[in-house]
């Protein structure tokens, strides 16, 4: 084999490598995006339930009640403005507490304490 062929085959060899290594990436980057498809087809499920539930307490809640659409939109309107802006989202909790039992750093949202295990009480339900 002279030097030309050997060259030759040495480029060859690399191309294949590389498509192989393109053809893996692919691969994963396929998966990946199946993986994220089901996730949101999952949720938009989620979603739709608990607008069900959600519509189907309200309608209750008015049936037993005197309380109007009115008042419920003025209350949403007020937990939308908690965070100073009138966007339709609720601001995500964020930040650390102590925790009661051992005083380590509690995030929050969950309330649970990673080092003793106490669940602490968060601010409020939601
Ligand atoms: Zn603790």
């Amino acid at each position: 084999m002279d030097f030309i062929d050997f060259m030759t085959i040495s480029k060859a060899v690399q191309a294949q490598v590389a498509a192989e290594s393109a053809a893996s990436s692919a691969d994963r980057a396929k998966s990946s995006v199946r993986g994220v498809a089901d996730e949101v087809s999952d949720l938009r499920v989620q979603v739709d339930r608990l607008q069900m539930l959600c519509e189907g307490m309200w309608t209750l809640l008015k049936a037993k009640t005197d309380v109007s659409d009115a008042d419920l939109a003025k209350l949403v309107e007020q937990i939308d403005l908690r965070d100073g802006k009138l966007d339709g989202r609720v601001a995500p909790k964020t930040g650390v507490t102590s925790c009661s039992s051992c005083g380590r750093t509690v995030s929050v949202r969950t309330g649970a304490c990673l080092y003793c295990g106490t669940r602490n009480q968060t601010r409020d339900l939601f």
